[in-house]
């Protein structure tokens, strides 16, 4: 199964993506995760893509892009992926149908997370990690509005609402529901 996970930042989209690649049985990879690791590790990548996350900004794509083509090469990736945090752009979107088509592959559905800006500030104040004070919250939530929520209509009928307030397992069922029916 492959399947791209968007939705605000502060969504509930990594907690989600967690359980589902434990119940589908394909990794969960999250650009964000892969950044932060980067950093982490001291990386060229990490300390280029430090000053855009701590802003808020997006990193540049050819960076990331080249970060996901080189993930997805991976061999676990080969049975699916649930990507967390690729595309967030058109141009990231139409950079992965590309990199599909090579393999012959397409996307199976893309699900979207649904909640209330209210809801997603709340989240990201309280899980309290380095690029969630209050300035670069109302950043990325400007960039998710002009940049990555034009995907919606951009994926048309493959996109899979999902409703994501409420209790995790709960989200987590409906999840599941909407990718059986
Ligand atoms: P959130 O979902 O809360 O926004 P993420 O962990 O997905 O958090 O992303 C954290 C940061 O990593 C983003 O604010 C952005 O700077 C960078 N990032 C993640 N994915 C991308 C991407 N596809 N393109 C550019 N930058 C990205």
């Amino acid at each position: 199964m492959r399947l791209v996970l968007l939705g605000p930042p502060g969504a509930g989209k990594g907690t989600q993506a967690a359980l589902l690649s434990e119940k589908l049985g394909v990794p969960h990879i999250s650009t964000g995760d892969l950044f932060r690791a980067n950093i982490g590790e001291g990386t060229p990548l990490g300390l280029e893509a430090k000053s855009y996350i701590d802003a808020g900004k997006l990193v540049p794509t050819d960076v990331t892009a080249r970060m996901v083509e080189s993930r997805l090469a991976e061999p676990d990736a080969a049975a699916g992926f649930l990507l967390d945090g690729f595309p967030r752009t058109v141009e990231q979107a139409d950079i992965l149908t590309e990199l599909l088509a090579a393999s012959d592959l397409n996307l199976d559905g893309v699900l979207n997370f649904r909640v209330s800006e209210d809801v997603v500030v709340e989240r990201m104040l309280s899980r309290g990690r380095a690029d969630d004070n209050e300035e670069t919250i109302r950043t990325r939530l400007g960039v998710y509005r002009d940049e990555t929520a034009p995907l919606i209509e951009h994926y048309g009928d493959a996109i899979i609402e999902i409703k994501a307030e409420g209790e995790v397992a709960e989200i987590n069922d409906r999840a599941l529901a909407a990718l059986k029916s």
